[in-house]
């Protein structure tokens, strides 16, 4: 096999398996490569760099950050970033201190709504680790309140919903160059969640092109056929670089498998080597 999976998360973040556990399971799945992308976080980075190479698959350094973007979901996918960049740690951990302090809100809120939760049960769920939303909904589903992921952002946890608390975001601009100043390599997540019609999405690719964006995820799970096939022509268009990955989160997203980025499959090796062509540190 040839595949490799470009987007997942960890214990790091709101993956339900430690970063070793997930290398572990990408060389069962019989990827060639992995990248590991936890939101806001790379402290699991090198830690499954290791593990990679104790189990004989290319792990390459990844992260998701969550930008600010009025009109729908906004993440930037960085990689071949220096995972000992201090102004990156800096950068990022400023990220998580603001979800630290949202976190605790969001229980309050479910709280106000007559819901029977603490903040230390959903701590007790995400381990010693970053909180996310998915640990809510976990701890919403066992208590029998929602049946499922979804009925728990519909509710309670998505944008606008009734237990929804705002975090600060960087500009889509800013993560671009936090992640080129060490070093990485810009890619755009699941473009869909971006919410645009093609001629907004097209006019917006093109300006972060010109401040750096060198890819788009073509290959996801939650992508049709016809989504790949027309963000496969845009990349082409435009000469960018089609990513793909799983969003594996584990126990803390349905459906999620490591390696299964949709109807069209994994990428292939040979995008690892076009992103690291292409990241910063390469490029000078
Ligand atoms: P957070 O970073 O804590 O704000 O949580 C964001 C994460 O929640 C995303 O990366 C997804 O894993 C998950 N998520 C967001 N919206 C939904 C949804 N509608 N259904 C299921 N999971 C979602
Ligand atoms: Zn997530
Ligand atoms: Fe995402
Ligand atoms: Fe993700």
């Amino acid at each position: 096999m040839n595949r490799v999976d470009l987007h997942s998360h960890s214990t790091v973040s709101d993956g339900s398996y430690t970063p070793g556990e997930v290398v572990s399971m990408a060389v069962r799945a019989g990827l060639a490569g992995l990248a590991l992308t936890d939101h806001d976080n790379i402290g699991g980075v090198t830690i499954a760099m290791q593990a990679g190479k104790r189990e004989g698959i290319l792990v390459v350094p990844g992260v998701e950050i969550s930008a600010e973007f009025d009109r729908g979901t906004c993440h930037i996918l960085g990689y071949f970033f220096d995972p000992s960049d201090k102004i990156f740690q800096e950068k990022l951990a400023y990220l998580q201190h603001a979800r630290a302090e949202r976190n605790p809100k969001i229980a309050k809120k479910l709280q106000k709504l007559g819901i029977d939760i603490t903040y230390e049960e959903v701590q007790a769920i995400a381990g010693a680790e970053q909180v996310g939303r998915p640990h809510f909904a976990r701890i919403l589903m066992s208590k029998g309140i929602v049946k499922d992921f979804n009925e728990a952002f519909e509710r309670f946890l998505g944008k606008g919903k009734a237990a929804y608390v705002d975090k600060f975001r960087y500009q889509p601009e800013e993560a671009f160059e936090m992640i080129q100043a060490s070093g990485g390599v810009v890619v755009l997540a699941h473009p869909y969640t971006l919410n645009l019609p093609d001629d907004e999405l097209n006019a917006l690719l093109k300006k972060w092109i010109e401040l750096g964006l060198r890819g788009i995820e073509v290959f996801y799970p939650d992508h049709t056929e016809e989504m790949i096939d027309h963000y496969s022509r845009i990349a082409d268009t435009l000469g960018l670089i089609k990513t793909g990955g799983s969003d594996f989160h584990g126990n803390n997203k349905e459906g999620s498998i490591l390696g299964d980025c949709g109807p069209r499959g994994c990428p292939s090796m040979d995008v690892i080597e076009q992103l690291r062509q292409s990241s910063a540190s390469k490029s000078g």
